[in-house]
């Protein structure tokens, strides 16, 4: 099984902590939809003996893209893959773009489940943040959503300096009070280069407060899980039934497709990445050439990427699986790295699995770095 991930390269604003790849020049969408399309068709050999079983339009913001456009996408995947039956489709959204229009065409689409980029209830994150939506449009774009889509993710952002304890209460409880399914949760993060960064360092807006966001971190996993939902990636909480197949598809190591300007790709040894640039990008193509880089992934490499993305999930990772894949060097460096962190609390094993506990879920990813090796074949 394996997935596909389609990068839309457009935003309507740019949001002031944001370091992804988008144009907020609109001029090349036509031209963008061709190129994506013609990208599938050049690289369906890489997927020939593969199951699609999930298709996923990232961003940017792909709700800019028009139903007629996004039809079209999924047309030439379904044209040049093999799909499964009942794949999962999902399409990220801003609540600025989903009309009650809007919402009825996506849910005559095969698009099947909504990501929808709230990040904060309140007008003054947004604001804060440059969001191109207000706190109204926030809370009836969920209401409308729900009326025609049961599978619906919400992202939402804390440790915004400024947000009280109180205020981040006030928003998981909000997202509660709907009945979402899913909730993808993040830190704010400054970003090099970045507006949110050139702000903080000319002391127009506070710095970012680790303190505070992992105090926020502790009441969103106290919160969810009251309200039965699984944390199930440190930044993914999902009712049962209702977690992300492509994300988790991702996290366990299995193949996918990046179609798009900055997507990424990885075939189970190879990781690629295309150019990030509009322009470029659509120009490579039409020549009939993959603007795209690729590097092999060491053993080493998989096993730090293993351990990084494992530590992170409700699966951690497989010491059986360390012992078989990598090999007896890896496994007995592993465990010796990793006896230190069970005897301060930070990791446990069950089931022959290494877990981050409780105490140490918010540490997760300098964990997995302190279990990275640098050389070992
Ligand atoms: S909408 Fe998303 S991709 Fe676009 S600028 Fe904002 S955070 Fe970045």
């Amino acid at each position: 099984m394996s997935g596909i991930y389609i990068h839309i390269p457009f935003c309507k604003q740019a949001c002031h902590y944001c370091d992804f790849h988008f144009s907020t020049n609109m001029g090349k969408k036509e031209a963008m939809v061709l190129a994506l399309i013609k990208e599938l068709e050049l690289r369906k050999e890489e997927f020939k003996d593969e199951m699609v079983e999930t298709i996923y339009f990232g961003g940017g913001t792909p709700s800019v893209l028009s139903t007629a456009e996004i039809d079209q996408i999924i047309g030439a995947v379904y044209s040049n893959y093999t799909v499964v039956s009942a794949p999962e489709i999902t399409l990220e959204a801003n609540p600025d773009d989903l009309s009650k229009e809007k919402i009825l065409e996506l849910a005559n689409s095969p698009i099947n489940r909504l990501s929808i980029g709230i990040q904060s209830f309140f007008e003054e994150d947004l604001k804060m943040m440059n969001r191109a939506h207000n706190a109204q449009e926030a809370e009836t774009c969920i209401a409308l959503a729900q009326v025609y889509f049961d599978n619906i993710s919400i992202d939402l952002i804390y440790g915004i300096p400024g947000m009280t304890n109180e205020r981040w209460i006030s928003n998981i409880e909000k997202a509660l009070a709907f009945g979402v399914p899913h909730i993808s949760s993040y830190a704010l993060t400054v970003e090099p280069k970045t507006a949110l960064k050139t702000f903080i360092d000319k002391g127009l807006v506070p710095p970012v407060d680790d303190a505070l966001a992992e105090a926020h971190f502790h009441i969103l996993v106290q919160k969810l899980s009251v309200a039965g939902f699984i944390n199930y990636e440190i930044s993914n909480f999902g009712k049962p039934g209702y977690f992300s197949r492509n994300n988790t598809a991702y996290w366990q190591g299995k193949k996918y497709l990046g179609i798009g300007p900055s997507a990424h790709s990885y075939d189970g040894i190879r990781r690629g990445w295309n150019i990030n640039n509009n322009a470029k990008y659509i120009k490579a193509i039409a020549q009939n050439e993959l603007p795209m880089e690729t590097e092999v992934l060491s053993k080493t490499d998989r096993y730090n990427e293993y351990i990084m993305t494992g530590l992170r999930t409700i699966w951690g990772v497989s010491l059986e699986r360390i012992k078989t894949e990598f090999g007896q060097k890896f496994y007995t460096y592993l465990t010796q790295q990793a006896q230190k962190k069970i005897e301060d609390g930070l990791l446990y094993i069950e089931n022959d699995r290494l877990l981050v506990s409780k105490k140490g879920k918010f540490l997760s990813d300098g964990i997995a770095a302190d279990l990275f090796l640098v050389n070992l074949s």
